[in-house]
């Protein structure tokens, strides 16, 4: 019997990539309070050079990504708000579930920040699931809470 193949990873994304993810996500937050994104807001909320966002963002707007105006700023493209929107999403649902379960916070955000860039389709439905499940079953939460305050090494 012939062995099948794994199946391609799709999800194993490069850091280049990561980083494209990013800043996507950030200037689809700052749009979202401001209706535009400028370099210095990026540079802050990602903690990086005003030359390496400039540089970051000729390249998304080269990509389709972005569009990219001197003195009025950065809105995304349909394309970039696509990804901006998914990495929000991502975040979102991995911080809830960690949030849960009193996960300190400067823990999940480490954690949900490589998360995001690398988990399938397939398991973020699985973890959405079960967020919302517990969500609406406090029972459950304090069930599984206290296993997990029991199985603390
Ligand atoms: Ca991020």
């Amino acid at each position: 019997m012939s062995r099948s193949m794994p199946p391609r990873v799709e999800n194993q994304r490069s850091s280049e990539s990561a980083a494209v993810e990013d800043y996507l996500e950030q200037i689809s937050h700052l749009i979202e309070a401001k209706g535009y994104a400028r370099v210095v807001d990026i540079a802050e909320k990602l903690g990086v050079s005003q030359a390496s966002v400039t540089n970051m963002i000729r390249k998304l707007d080269a990509n389709g990504l972005v569009v990219y105006e001197k003195y009025r700023g950065t809105v995304l493209t349909e394309a970039g708000e696509r990804i901006g929107a998914s990495v929000r999403q991502r975040h979102q649902v991995l911080s809830r579930l960690l949030e849960h379960f009193g996960i300190d916070p400067g823990t999940i955000h480490a954690d949900v920040e490589g998360m995001e860039h690398h988990i399938s389709r397939p398991t973020l439905r699985v973890l959405r699931i079960l967020t919302e499940e517990l969500n609406e079953d406090p029972k459950l939460l304090a069930r599984l809470k206290k296993k997990f305050s029991a199985s603390v090494e």
